[in-house]
């Protein structure tokens, strides 16, 4: 349940950081209210499937992790994480194509500490950051707080557009040069796209010339449904720039083992890496180690492959189940690209005529009314650009069922109709 926003007056309200005077929570998370209704269902949050729990794998590995490192589990641990996580995560960006040694890498509590740690370090008040837009919102979000100045590069269905960015930086219109860029370059969140390895090139030449750094957030790069797969834009950066690798790897474990782990890591140069670690010694001294230890346990249980098998395999299903039904519920009405992993799908309702802002806030209105919930468009974009949001929606297929996922998107055509009637 959410700290409610009573409106009540604060004993403290005039001792805040004017940063937090008006404070806006994550747009995605106050939609929580509404999930709480009878009946509800949701294509809102990007949660996995809790039936894609291993909660036999994970009851193993904490056993282990009480029983063989007791102290070190129960105790305070280093900051930058425990050797045991280290390695096995280390062993798991190889089996990405990643080379990397456990000292290269920097554990967090979620990937979203790392990002969150990155800006504190990286970002002073006023230094533009580029963006991808559509873009995840606790990015939008850390950024925001950091103060620094989001500048939108546009993305198409192969993911962030390059080109586009090479003209933005050959006119850059601030004073100040980039210091970094986001983006999610495999199954994008909320996207769903894939960025092509050429892209992924011109990135990287992008960031050498004009001087900035590359954050590659990759929590779904592993939820494939084909064969499709692209080198990171890290390996690319090291291919291109060797020592000089501008590119930071961010990933987790909350997509593919269980976001109620709180592990992601960050994979960056050792000087940058120091001062992260520096900067996450005052936000929670260290990551629980008990945490740790039973991811690096359950890593190394040999369950996580075929797990991640069965969960490409059910989301695969799901992501199916979803197009077809928008298909059948909407017809031309609605326009999506099939994402080829990840959990996500970015689509945008094709209405005649008439006021998409007026018609974006009725649809939401009737879905809720008919019981169904998405994410409207407007959550991905920054606040001065949220009329690009269009009648876009993220709508995510990972927790509903199949049978669910057809009853949602026949809610959905409901309200799709009744809002153009309305
Ligand atoms: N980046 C992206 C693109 C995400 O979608 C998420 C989770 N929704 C995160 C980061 C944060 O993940 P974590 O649970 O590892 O903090």
């Amino acid at each position: 349940m959410s700290i409610a926003n009573t409106g009540s007056p604060s004993p403290t309200s005039h001792l805040f950081n004017p940063l937090f005077a008006q404070p806006e929570g994550s747009p995605i998370r106050e939609l929580f209210p509404y999930l709480s209704r009878p009946g509800m269902l949701s294509l809102a949050g990007g949660y996995p499937s809790p039936g894609l729990f291993d909660a036999e794998g994970l009851q193993q590995a904490a056993t282990t992790a009480l029983q063989q490192d007791a102290a070190a589990s129960l105790q305070y641990g280093a900051s930058e994480g425990q050797l045991p996580l280290r390695e096995a995560l280390a062993e798991l960006c190889a089996s990405r194509g990643i080379t990397c040694t456990p000292g290269d890498l920097l554990v967090t509590t979620g990937s979203q500490q790392a990002f969150d740690l990155l800006v504190k370090v990286m970002v002073a008040p006023g230094d533009p950051v580029l963006v991808e837009v559509p873009a995840y919102p606790a990015t939008l979000q850390t950024l925001k707080l950091a103060q620094a100045q989001v500048v939108s590069v546009p993305t198409d269905e192969h993911g962030l557009d390059t080109e586009a960015l090479a003209r933005l930086l050959a006119q850059w219109p601030h004073a100040r040069r980039p210091k970094l860029l986001y983006t999610v370059p495999n199954f994008s969140n909320p996207g769903g796209t894939l960025l092509p390895a050429s892209r992924r090139a011109a990135l990287v030449a992008l960031a050498r010339e004009h001087g900035f750094a590359i954050v590659e957030d990759d929590p779904y790069g592993e939820l494939r449904f084909d064969d499709r797969c692209e080198p990171s834009v890290y390996e690319t950066g090291l291919a291109q720039c060797g020592s000089a690798n501008p590119v930071v790897y961010l990933s987790s474990l909350s997509k593919t083992v269980a976001p109620a782990l709180r592990i992601g890591w960050m994979l960056a140069d050792a000087q940058l890496l120091r001062r992260c670690a520096i900067a996450k010694q005052t936000a929670d001294l260290c990551t629980s180690p008990l945490a740790q230890n039973i991811a690096a346990h359950y890593l190394r249980s040999g369950r996580y492959a075929p797990q991640l098998q069965k969960s490409c395999a059910e989301y695969a299903a799901r992501m199916d189940a979803l197009c077809s039904g928008l298909e059948a519920a909407l017809g031309e009405q609605i326009r999506f690209v099939r994402p080829a992993g990840g959990m996500f799908i970015w689509a945008q309702l094709q209405p005649q005529e008439g006021d998409h802002e007026a018609l974006s806030r009725a649809l939401f209105a009737a879905a809720v009314t008919q019981g169904v919930l998405y994410v409207p468009g407007k959550a991905f974009f920054p606040a001065d650009a949220a009329k690009q949001a269009g009648l876009c929606m993220r709508l995510s297929y990972a927790a509903p069922t199949v049978p669910q996922i057809n009853e949602a998107v026949e809610r959905l055509g409901r309200a799709w109709q009744q809002a153009v009637l309305s």
